[in-house]
């Protein structure tokens, strides 16, 4: 990985306590590599073929120390297993409600209700809010126009 990204991670790794392991790196690495927003099933497919002997409960916690040290983010969406991120800064996702493919909303999406709603509501303080959008992602809604077949 390039030493820029190597010294991201050790230096966060440390600043919350953790050692700099081949696992962790392995992982972190597939993640800053990729946008498909992984199940640790998928993360632990791709980096069980660099690390051949790394296990799957491996991947979980390598998993969530790096979300624990703010170098990735976990996505749970109610009715499904929870997804990884690489992109830490702020950004919102479009699933998929046919396949379940999660992507990154790159259009800057800000609702004015959100906006407008300030500091404190109803005795809650906000710092923050995401927003999932869902739809069909542009391979399924090919197919579903191919379904409905010309007119
Ligand atoms: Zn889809
Ligand atoms: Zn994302």
């Amino acid at each position: 990985m390039p030493k820029t990204t190597e010294q991201t991670l050790r230096r966060a790794l440390e600043a919350n306590g953790q050692r700099f392991t081949e696992q962790r790196a392995a992982v972190f690495r597939f993640l800053a590599s990729t946008d498909v927003h992984p199940t640790a099933e998928q993360v632990f497919s791709t980096v069980r073929e660099e690390l051949p002997g790394i296990s799957l409960a491996t991947v979980y916690k390598s998993l969530e120390t790096l979300v624990g040290c703010g170098l990735a983010l976990k996505l749970t969406f109610g009715d499904d297993s929870a997804r990884y991120d690489g992109r830490t800064e702020p950004h919102h996702h479009a699933r998929c409600v046919s396949c379940g493919a999660v992507q990154d909303v790159m259009d800057d999406i800000e609702p004015p209700e959100v906006e407008g709603l300030g500091q404190t509501v109803d005795g809650f303080q906000i710092t923050g809010y995401r927003l999932e959008l869902s739809g069909y992602c542009p391979q399924c809604a090919r197919g579903r126009k191919a379904a409905v077949g010309p007119r």
